[in-house]
């Protein structure tokens, strides 16, 4: 198994072992970590964040909720053009900056999540892709 990240996820109990180190699994870990639980994220890739496989295009609301550093903040978009599979166009204009959408880091917002996560408890393992064999023999240690 790769410790890329971290590796103590050989804990004599686990509370919680969560499968993908995107924003969800991230997410997931640093809020059960948070509360007292032990948990343990395991996530396929090296490095979390790469590869990217996302735009990085967010609502305001999404970068509120999910605490997004402004260092993370490409750019603040006023407009957005939509492009439909058969040539389709719909455009978009926000007219005031409280509306705005933005474009992030992704690979660093993943990053920054991962260290909410291991700064709240969690342990990540990466390049761990986790088979459900796995996470049966792991099951003695679940909590
Ligand atoms: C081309 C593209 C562009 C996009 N652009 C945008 C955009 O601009 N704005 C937006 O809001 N959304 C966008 N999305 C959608 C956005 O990327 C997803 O909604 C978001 O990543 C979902 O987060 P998640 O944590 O649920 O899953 P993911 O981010 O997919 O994370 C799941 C993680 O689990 C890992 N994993 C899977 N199976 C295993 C296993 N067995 N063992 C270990 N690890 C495993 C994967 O490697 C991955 O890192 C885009 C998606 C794509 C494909």
């Amino acid at each position: 198994m790769g410790r890329a990240e971290t590796g103590p996820y050989n804990r004599a109990v686990i509370d919680v072992a969560i499968v993908g180190g995107g924003p969800a699994g991230l997410l997931t870990a640093a809020r059960l970590a948070g509360a007292g639980l032990d948990v343990v994220l395991f996530e396929e890739h090296a490095r979390i964040g790469e590869p990217t496989h996302c735009s990085g295009i967010v609502s305001l609301e999404t970068a509120e909720f999910a605490k997004i550093p402004d260092d993370l903040v490409l750019a603040h978009l006023r407009s957005a053009c939509l492009h439909g599979p058969r040539g389709a166009q719909a455009r978009h204009e926000w007219a005031h900056a409280g509306e705005a959408i933005l474009a992030i880091d992704r690979a660093g917002f993943d990053r920054s999540l991962a260290a909410q996560a291991r700064a709240a408890g969690a342990a990540t393992s990466a390049a761990s892709r986790t088979r459900t064999e796995r996470i049966r023999r792991m099951s003695d240690r679940l909590r």
